[in-house]
């Protein structure tokens, strides 16, 4: 007889793995609460980048301002964007891929329950229709992939109503002048980048002494730097002890007595887990901050129930909720396959584009490991330099003795792609030597990877 497996969430974690249990002859139902597809598809990665492309347009066409004939009569500016087009370009990006992802469920006949799951005994769920009614549910195991929520440090919990946070921020019923964003991360610098692009005026406010936490100061300073040619001011390493909030205008007062003041604030310091109701005590499976504990194989405390994605708090990223649903749907029908993190590519989709994977030289050294980098700037690239786009650099760790790939980071160009090669670099353990064997095509971004070889 087929296994019963019941999928909570159906985002980027949940939906992957229904689809592999049903191909593996499950018998599978993925329960969601809210929208099909989770955050990444309606409130995180899909419209986030929605945007971006508006910024990057207009960021585009600034840079043709120099080649225009003079008296051409083209008279752009950003705040000429029609704020409620842009919103709609975003929806409709989202209705696109929500349905084919639907269709795609009806097609493979997975069942899709339209409800909110909690676990009411062990090998149970009972499930919450919208309209009240309830349904019980048996299963021999389950996945919960039930994501994070923006989470709201103090001060700024106590205004949560009046300030955005990720998922408003895609509503907000008027463009802002200004806006201060709460949390230099990767999901606060691409709105800065985006909100920047299309003539807010924007600052970004952080507790830690740097953005983009754990990410190579080279890296971290390049972006920077880049942003704050463009407008974007930091505050970092800056506590935050008040808030004042008026309809028009918002004010936050910093430990050292500064105030920083912007018509709209996003809090973008982090996301959390939201698991109470769920019933994981009737499991008397705990969780805490981080979210519920698994082991390698995805597996939580009791057997049956495995946790992916954003709920288990390893990673938060929606390749790495995909692999991990994946793997969770494999082991619960007898496979025995570990998530490896470390090949993990992290993004930011800004520009410049940030792409890193494997370790950086502080992440090596911390590990007891002896490495050296090479690093090689675009301005010394041919394609970068015909483009326009000199920022940035590629960057390569390698161990001392045999120059065996332990990491690698990209700064500009299309870095969210080009790091894929480097993961296959990390992931078999490749040398300085064998990424030298490739041929580089001229003129490509990728000829910075080829230039670091050579240092
Ligand atoms: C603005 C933004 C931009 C981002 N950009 C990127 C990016 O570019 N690249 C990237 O890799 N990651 C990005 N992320 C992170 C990415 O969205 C998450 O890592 C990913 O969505 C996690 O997938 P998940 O399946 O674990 O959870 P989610 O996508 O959060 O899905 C969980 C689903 O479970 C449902 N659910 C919760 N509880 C229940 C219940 N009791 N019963 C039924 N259903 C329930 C929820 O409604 C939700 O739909 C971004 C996030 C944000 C906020």
């Amino acid at each position: 007889m087929s296994k019963k497996v019941i999928v909570i969430g159906s985002g980027p974690g949940g939906y992957p793995a229904a689809l592999r249990l049903k191909e593996l002859g499950a018998e599978v139902c993925i329960v969601e609460a809210w929208d099909f597809g989770g955050t990444c598809l309606n409130r995180g990665c899909i419209p986030s980048k929605a945007f971006l492309d508006t910024g990057h347009r207009v960021h585009a066409f600034e840079g043709l301002r120099g080649l225009l004939r003079e008296g051409s009569g083209v008279n752009f500016s950003a705040d000429m964007l029609d704020w409620e087009k842009v919103k709609a370009r975003r929806a409709d990006v989202i209705l696109k891929l929500r349905t084919s992802l639907e269709k795609l469920f009806q097609a493979k006949k997975i069942e899709v329950i339209r409800g909110k799951a909690a676990f009411s005994a062990h090998h149970e769920v009972t499930i919450t229709f919208p309209d009240g009614r309830t349904e019980k549910r048996e299963f021999d195991a389950a996945i919960l992939a039930a994501g994070t929520r923006p989470s709201f440090p103090p001060p700024f919990r106590d205004y949560h109503a009046e300030l955005a946070d990720s998922d408003r921020i895609f509503d907000l019923p008027k463009l802002p002048k200004s806006l201060l964003i709460v949390g230099g991360g990767v999901i606060g610098l691409e709105f800065a980048c985006f909100f920047n692009a299309i003539g807010v005026k924007v600052e970004v406010l952080e507790l830690l002494p740097d953005i983009l936490n754990g990410e190579d100061p080279q890296v971290t300073r390049a972006v920077r730097s880049s942003f704050e040619k463009r407008g974007v001011k930091f505050h970092l390493g800056k506590k935050t002890v008040k808030l004042d909030v008026t309809p028009d205008l918002k004010t936050v007062e910093l430990e050292d007595g500064a105030k920083l003041q912007a018509e709209e604030i996003l809090v973008g310091a982090g996301r959390a887990a939201d698991l109470a109701g769920m019933g994981l005590e009737t499991l008397s499976l705990g969780w805490d901050r981080r979210g519920v504990k698994v082991n390698d194989r995805m597996q939580t405390a009791v057997p049956e129930v495995y946790a992916v994605g954003d709920v288990n708090g390893i990673s938060l990223l929606a390749h790495s909720a995909s692999r991990q649903g994946e793997i969770a749907a494999d082991n619960i029908l007898g496979g025995d396959r570990a998530f490896d993190e470390s090949i993990v590519p992290k993004c930011v989709y800004a520009w410049p584009e940030v792409g890193s994977v494997g370790l950086n030289k502080a992440q090596a050294e911390a590990k007891g490991l002896t490495v050296k980098t090479a690093r090689a700037f675009h301005l010394g690239i041919g394609r970068a330099v015909a483009a326009g786009e000199t920022e940035g650099f590629a960057q390569l760790v390698f161990s001392i003795d045999d120059e065996t790939v332990l990491g690698a980071q990209l700064v500009g160009g299309p870095a969210t792609e080009l790091i894929h090669v480097l993961a296959l670099a990390v992931k078999l353990k490749l040398r300085r030597r064998d990424l030298k064997e490739l041929i580089y095509a001229h003129p490509t971004m990728a000829e910075a990877i080829h230039e670091a070889l050579h240092k």
